[in-house]
C-alpha cells in the first residue's frame, strides 16, 4: 500500500501524465487498430495485446484494494464492484468478442499501457480502500447517486458503440466500413464517448482527486485520437457523412 504522501505523489503525477499525454497526441496518433504503422518495433497478436495491457487494470487494483484497512466496508465494495464490472468486460470480453484476424500491434503500445495501468490502479485502489474513509451514507449522497448514474450510462454506451463496431465484420474480415445507428450517426467514436462519461461518473461518485486523474487522463487520451479517427474516416471514405462530429455529439 503507497503510503499517503506517496500515493498524493501518484495522482498528481497522474494529471501530470494527462496532460503531456493530450499535447502528445495531437502529434502522434497512438499506432494500433486503425492507425497502425511500420516502424513502431515488435508486433504482438492484437487479442493477446488487449489482454495483457489491460489485466493490470484487476490484477494490480485488487492487490493494492485487498491492502486498504476499510477493505471490507460496504461503499468501496460498491465502488471496486463498478470498477471490476468495466475492467471484466474490457479484459475478457471486449477480447473475445474482437475480429482481429491475423492483425498486430506495436508490444511498444502494450507496455505503455501495462505501465499506466499499474500506476492508476495504485492510485484508484488505495483511494477506495484506505484514504477515502467512506461511510456508508455516502450511498445516498448526490455526488455518489449522480456519478453512479453516469458511471452507467457512459459504460453502457460504451459497450453498446463497441458492441455495434464489433458486429461489422463477419469472421475472417479485417477491412472496415462505416458504421450507423443510434450515437453512431453523430459522431465517429462514441464508444470513447461513453467512456468519457463513464470515468467522470466515476469521478463524481468517489469525490476524489484520484477519481479525476483517471477521468483527465481518458479524455487526454481519447480526445485527440477521436478526432484522427474522424479525419480518417473522411479521407477513406469519401461518403462520410459530413455532420458527424468526431466524439461530442453536435460540439467536437
Ligand atoms: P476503436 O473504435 O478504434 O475499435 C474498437 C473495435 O472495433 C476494434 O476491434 C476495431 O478494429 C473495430 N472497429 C472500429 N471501427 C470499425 C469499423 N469502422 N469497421 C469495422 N470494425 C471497426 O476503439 P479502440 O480499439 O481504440 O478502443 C477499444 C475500447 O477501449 C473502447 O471502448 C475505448 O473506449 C477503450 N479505451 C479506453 C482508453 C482509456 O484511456 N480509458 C484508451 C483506449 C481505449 P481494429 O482494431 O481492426 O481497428
Amino acid at each position: 500500500m503507497p503510503s499517503f504522501a506517496l500515493h498524493q505523489t501518484l495522482t498528481l503525477l497522474e494529471m501530470a501524465l494527462g496532460v503531456v499525454t493530450f499535447v502528445a497526441l495531437w502529434f502522434i496518433v497512438a499506432p494500433y487498430g486503425r492507425h497502425r504503422r511500420a516502424g513502431w518495433g515488435p508486433q504482438i497478436p492484437v487479442r493477446l495485446g488487449w489482454v495483457v495491457m489491460e489485466s493490470p487494470a484487476i490484477v494490480a487494483f485488487v492487490a493494492f484494494y485487498l491492502q486498504g484497512q476499510h477493505r471490507l466496508d460496504v461503499v468501496p465494495l460498491v465502488l471496486a464492484t463498478f470498477w471490476l464490472v468495466h475492467y471484466t468486460q474490457r479484459v475478457i470480453v471486449f477480447p473475445l468478442r474482437m475480429r482481429p484476424g491475423s492483425k498486430t500491434m506495436p508490444a511498444l503500445i502494450a507496455l505503455l499501457a501495462v505501465s499506466f495501468n499499474l500506476l492508476n490502479a495504485s492510485v484508484n485502489a488505495p483511494q477506495l480502500s484506505e484514504y477515502g474513509a467512506y461511510d456508508t451514507r455516502w450511498l445516498v449522497d448526490p455526488r455518489f447517486i449522480v456519478g453512479t448514474l453516469l458511471f452507467f450510462t457512459g459504460l453502457t454506451i460504451n459497450v453498446r458503440a463497441d458492441a455495434a463496431l464489433l458486429r461489422l465484420r463477419k469472421r475472417g474480415e479485417t477491412a472496415y466500413r462505416i458504421p450507423t445507428g443510434a450515437l453512431h450517426d453523430r459522431v465517429a467514436s462514441p464508444n470513447y464517448f461513453g467512456e468519457i462519461i463513464e470515468w467522470t461518473g466515476w469521478a463524481i461518485a468517489t469525490w476524489s482527486l484520484a477519481g479525476a486523474s483517471f477521468a483527465l487522463y481518458t479524455a487526454a487520451n481519447l480526445v485527440p485520437r477521436a478526432v484522427a479517427t474522424l479525419r480518417w474516416y473522411r479521407e477513406k471514405f469519401p461518403e462520410y457523412p459530413a455532420e458527424r462530429r468526431a466524439i461530442f455529439p453536435w460540439l467536437l
